[in-house]
């Protein structure tokens, strides 16, 4: 038998946004963190519109970035802006109930449970500490075996290429994996594409009308259904 793992999504399967907490005044560059930057570059003697510039020029200079790598560069204090970007999360993130349990219950199984997600690995960990899934420093629970995001992935999981850089920094092959998500692109047929034994999609929103592959399996309670698929 294969010993197979888990690979999570997070946003929209997990974690979801507060309604509201995205809109577009309430971002900087597209990014619901950066506000906090720039607020304390400007602490630190630049103005709003500086401020907004060299967080600009950081993520252009630095594509793969991290939180950490930016406040950083930034010369930013660490603590204190952690301890907000912190805050934001437990403002603002709301967490997918149904998602944690069937991961609870995965690592109950002792199936090893990476998460894939198209934000720095800093990022995935606010999430998930808002899920209960790290600790508020960030630490993954036991059972969590590593987490992928785009700064190490160097890329989002929209391209196959991530997937690879994933797969093989875990040291596992695609067909150990059985991807879990609510996005059937991203979360499913890439992953499928690229070999992985099995998908299953939890929609969150009406699925598109087209014929899923037979490697995809849709959500659904019991859940305890659902782990045929790590021990076939
Ligand atoms: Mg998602």
């Amino acid at each position: 038998m294969t010993s197979r793992v888990l690979f999570a999504d997070i946003d929209n399967t997990v974690t979801f946004y507060r309604p509201g907490s995205l809109s577009p005044e309430r971002l900087l560059h597209g990014n619901f963190l950066f506000p906090i930057l720039q607020q304390h570059l400007h602490y630190a003697g630049y103005s709003m519109q500086e401020s907004s510039s060299l967080i600009q020029e950081e993520i252009t200079r630095n594509v793969f970035w991290s939180y950490s790598s930016l406040i950083e560069s930034l010369n930013l204090p660490s603590e204190k802006v952690f301890a907000e970007f912190r805050q934001w999360h437990r403002d603002n993130i709301l967490v997918h109930q149904d998602a944690v349990a069937f991961i609870h219950q995965a690592m109950a199984k002792c199936i090893p449970v990476y998460f894939i997600s198209n934000n720095p690995v800093d990022g995935c960990s606010m999430k998930l500490a808002c899920a209960g899934l790290c600790t508020e420093a960030g630490t993954p629970l036991p059972g969590i075996a590593g987490i992928f995001g785009t700064d190490v992935m160097k890329g989002c999981k929209d391209r196959a290429d991530c997937w690879r850089q994933a797969i093989s920094t875990a040291n596992l092959s695609p067909q150990q994996i059985v991807t879990f998500g609510d996005n059937v692109q991203e979360d499913g047929e890439i992953p499928l594409a690229f070999g992985v034994f099995h998908s299953i999609i939890i929609p969150r929103a009406p699925l598109p009308a087209i014929d899923l592959s037979p490697q995809i399996t849709i959500f659904q309670e019991p859940i305890d259904s659902l782990f045929s698929w790590f021990f076939s």
